[in-house]
């Protein structure tokens, strides 16, 4: 498939038009190992280090349409891994801090967002699960690496008010996204379907 072809599998999925657009600017061939480019726009996940994968374009689509992205959202994304999750993030929102627990892979996702032409975005190398808080609140957190039992309430507490967030959590019934709001009355979580990440370390 090429990128037209993975246009139009999107399309067919997703409504929300500002989403589609930000698949359509940014480079999935630059986001993923130089051997696996013949690959880039298939709708699938593809290795990018051990125990690391580049999300599947559609779960990453569906996570940004969850997050309701307006154009000054400040966002948090955990598990940045190769930074393209981050950058169309960053093509829906003001800002973007990615948070990568391996050092060379942060490196690399921070050189691959400047060659695509992408300066709203600052990746660190750290542990995800404890968030940024010297930069919280955000409007959006982003996690795609599995947390087990619950989101971990470091980042939960990390919400802007009327803030979302999505993730991935393994509980005994099985892994699912979690759609997480603040609300004015406190945190809403709903499970929505079932999901398959690696694990949040
Ligand atoms: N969003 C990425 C896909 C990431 S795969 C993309 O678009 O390419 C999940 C990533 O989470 C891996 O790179 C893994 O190293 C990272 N990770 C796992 N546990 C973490 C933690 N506690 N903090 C930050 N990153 C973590």
């Amino acid at each position: 498939m090429d990128r037209e072809g993975l246009l139009r599998s999107l399309a067919a999925r997703v409504s929300d038009q500002r989403v589609l657009e930000a698949f359509a600017t940014v480079p999935r061939e630059l986001f993923v190992l130089p051997s696996m480019a013949a690959a880039a726009y298939e709708d699938a996940p593809l290795r990018i280090g051990p125990g690391q994968t580049i999300s599947q374009p559609a779960v990453v689509a569906r996570m940004c349409e969850l997050l309701e992205l307006k154009p000054t959202d400040r966002v948090l994304d955990v598990g940045t891994g190769s930074g393209y999750h981050a950058a169309i993030l960053s093509r829906l929102a003001g800002r973007v801090w990615g948070i990568e627990l391996d050092e060379q892979l942060a490196l690399r996702a921070a050189r691959t967002l400047l060659r695509a032409g992408i300066e709203n975005v600052s990746v660190v190398s750290g542990d995800g699960a404890a968030g940024l808080p010297e930069l919280a609140p955000f409007d959006a957190i982003n996690v795609a690496a599995t947390a087990t039992g619950q989101v971990p309430p470091a980042l939960e507490e990390q919400l802007a008010p009327g803030g979302r967030l999505v993730a991935p959590v393994a509980t005994a019934d099985g892994e699912s996204l979690v759609l997480v709001r603040r609300l004015v009355d406190g945190l809403r979580r709903e499970a929505l379907e079932a999901v398959r990440f690696v694990a949040l370390r």
